[in-house]
């Protein structure tokens, strides 16, 4: 049975599908103007755990994730600037340029760390037809204003129980946190669901019912996720810092237009932190997933980070990698090892049941590595799928066998320098070499 957190309901719920053994699950995606780094990473990566699990488990899992390529202003303030725009402006590209480099670097992020492409991935840029539509609706039931200047708004006040997933009022809204006054706006609080395009300004802006303009970037999600999944769907996930205002002001925009719950799941990764600091450009305090990369292994990356739960902070450091290097090591020369033929039954319940457990990936991890030796080849597989760790056996690759066999020869020769220099080869493929007493393992990678 499998349970999971919802931020809505502030506790732990058993999970029960809309429609039997189907799953509609709502990640937000990137907005792409940089390249994706490890917060993205790990966002993904718990996603990716869920869906990964919810396959084991027999579901069929539509899961889309937004490509936002317009409106999302800097700093996500409600006045400023795209941040593709800028962008563009910097590097003196043009917006196209700047969407398709970073969505073609988000989808190499994904495929380089073995996360399954979500089901649809919807621009933004290709669903204003149906934003246009949904922000109608909200203004025919009055839930939003158009003002002279040619700016739609959404009227928080008109929303009785706009607060409630982050749960704060609007009086704290308006105290506690950077809430910008546009001088067209009722209320401070009200957000924009379709931004005026400055006069003659036609780039990245489309005609609508209102003038000229783009889409506010929170609509962008309410109109994607409706279209894609229906008016309520089961699952709707993030990182932890878009629970306000992003989600606060979806759910808001979703339940005025449709009257229904948006989503039964709410579901949000903890934030990632490097060294124990925020990241941050200003203080070059940021990793890509593509630098990572070039020190550790998808797998690595991915155990580092599975083995602290998902909704709680992960601190990317040296250490914390170090743990993720030695778990796959462990796992690996496990799985090179001989197994049973028939797992022990209790070890493989525990883990799955771990991970039912709102996806306790480090109880999960743990019991697995303990008892890696009592799991089949086949079960081991299925293991390998579900944290989505990828390998492949020296077998697999023709050269690396042929080295293997060259090596075996040399060292039964005592020709040691030859064996040596195979090994350095096998290495360089990205093989493992461990010499045991039971004979030589040539771990996967
Ligand atoms: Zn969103």
């Amino acid at each position: 049975m499998l349970s999971l957190y919802s931020t809505l309901e502030g506790k732990k719920e058993e999970f029960k599908p809309i429609t039997p053994k189907k799953v509609g699950m709502y990640v937000c995606g990137p907005t792409v103007y940089d390249y994706g780094h490890l917060g993205h990473a790990r966002t993904y990566l718990a996603f990716d755990l869920l869906h990964r699990l919810l396959r084991y488990q027999g579901y069929e899992v539509n899961y889309v994730q937004n490509i936002t390529d317009v409106g999302h202003l800097v700093n996500d303030s409600e006045s400023g600037v795209d941040k593709i725009k800028q962008k563009a402006q910097e590097t003196g590209e043009s917006p196209g340029d700047i969407v398709r480099r970073y969505t073609e670097a988000h989808f190499k992020d994904l495929r380089d760390l073995n996360i399954l492409q979500p089901t649809t991935s919807p621009k933004a840029s290709e669903n204003i037809k149906e934003i246009i539509d949904f922000v109608e609706v909200l203004l025919h039931k009055k839930f939003a204003y158009v003002t002279d200047l040619g700016n739609v708004y959404f009227s928080v006040a008109r929303k009785s129980d706009y607060g409630k997933l982050s749960r704060r009022g609007v009086a704290e809204i308006l105290t506690g946190t950077r809430v910008e006054s546009a001088q067209d706006k009722r209320s401070s609080t009200d957000f924009a669901l379709w931004k005026a395009a400055p006069h003659g300004n036609t780039e990245m802006t489309w005609e609508s019912p209102w003038g000229r303009g783009f889409p506010g970037w929170h609509i962008e999600c309410s109109a994607m996720s409706q279209k894609y999944l229906g008016d309520t769907f089961d699952i709707h996930g993030a990182a932890v810092e878009h629970v306000f205002p992003h989600h606060e002001n979806e759910i808001a925009q979703s339940e005025a237009a449709t009257d229904k719950p948006m989503a039964n799941y709410w579901v949000h990764s903890g934030m990632l932190t490097i060294n124990g600091s925020k990241m941050s450009k200003s203080t070059r305090n940021t990793v890509t997933v593509q630098d990572a990369l070039k020190t550790y292994s998808s797998n690595e990356i991915r155990l580092a980070m599975y083995l602290t739960h998902y909704r709680k902070p992960f601190d990317f450091t040296k250490q914390a990698m170090q743990q993720g290097v030695a778990l796959r090591g462990k796992l690996f020369s496990a799985y090179a090892s001989d197994l049973p033929e028939k797992t022990a039954p209790e070890v493989l319940e525990e883990v799955i049941a771990a991970l039912e457990d709102d996806l306790d990936s480090p109880r999960a991890l743990q019991v697995w590595s303990e008892g890696a030796l009592k799991f089949n080849r086949a079960d081991s597989d299925q293991l390998f799928a579900i944290f989505g760790l990828s390998y492949i056996r020296i077998e697999e690759i023709p050269r690396a066998k042929q080295l293997a066999q060259e090596r075996e020869q040399a060292r039964s020769s005592k020709d040691f320098l030859t064996a040596d220099n195979r090994k350095a080869e096998i290495a360089q493929m990205g093989f493992e070499v461990l010499d045991a007493e039971g004979g030589t393992v040539y771990l996967p990678h």
